[in-house]
């Protein structure tokens, strides 16, 4: 690290559980974002500000004007451009020195795996279980740890899936793939704007945490927010012994 980094990061460093060391580990991970939406764009500025080196960033959608009310990675002068882009100028705004990927895609299966298996932690910054569920078959497959965020309305949780022990459940021990959830979209539901900034900034916080084997992650738990009564709660999750994801 060089005088500038060791003070841009001075406040990390000063942590006794980070240090120079830790930093030194968030500098060189990569880190995988699967969407640049509302939880995205908290998530990826924190991972940004933060000091991870390397982001990938893979949304295929674009910026719209119904977005800009909780999606602040983007701009008003961006509406019409790709959000992954828009997202990465962000980052780079704050954070010249971090190498952001951006991929204007929607990854499938064997492109999933492909970007999992280079990553150290996964970001699960989506909105649909079909892209969930491949997410979450890609980790377990090549045992890299999610973090997963959802919010709708005035509800949001989030989760951590650490497929590198044995006892940890997977997305699939909660969410069956095969049970018929529905998606609730924020463009029929409606979302309260600041929500996402919570969870999402939750979920840089435990990737973090993570990449630098820091305290002890939500693996085996489920932390449910109700923004309306402001309480959070937490729910253990086990894992499935029939899982066909994990158990097999
Ligand atoms: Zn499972």
């Amino acid at each position: 690290m060089d005088d500038s980094q060791l003070l841009r990061y001075s406040r990390h460093i000063l942590l006794d559980e980070i240090g120079i060391e830790g930093q030194q580990k968030l500098l060189d991970a990569r880190v995988l974002v699967i969407g640049a939406g509302g939880l995205g764009s908290p998530a990826a500025l924190y991972l940004a500000s933060a000091g991870v080196g390397h982001i990938t960033l893979v949304d295929d959608d674009e910026v719209d004007l119904t977005n800009l009310q909780r999606q602040i990675a983007h701009t008003t002068e961006r509406v019409g451009r790709k959000k992954a882009e828009s997202a990465r100028e962000a980052m780079a705004q704050i954070n010249p020195a971090v190498e952001v990927l951006a991929l204007v895609e929607r990854a499938d299966d064997a492109r999933l795996a492909e970007l999992v298996q280079s990553a150290d932690v996964v970001l699960d910054c989506t909105d649909n279980f079909k892209t969930r569920h491949a997410v979450n078959r890609a980790c377990v497959q090549h045992r890299v740890p999610l973090v997963s965020g959802a919010v709708i309305r005035f509800d949001g949780q989030v989760s951590v899936f650490d497929p590198r022990s044995a006892e940890n459940p997977c997305y699939s021990c909660l969410f069956p793939q095969d049970q018929a959830f529905e998606d609730v979209a924020c463009s029929t539901m409606g979302v309260f704007a600041p929500l996402v900034g919570v969870v999402g900034a939750m979920q840089a916080a435990e990737a973090l945490k993570l990449i630098m084997g820091i305290g002890e992650s939500l693996a085996g738990r489920l932390l449910l927010l109700d923004g309306l009564r402001m309480e959070w709660s937490s729910i253990r999750i086990g894992r499935h012994d029939t899982c066909p994801v994990c158990a097999a």
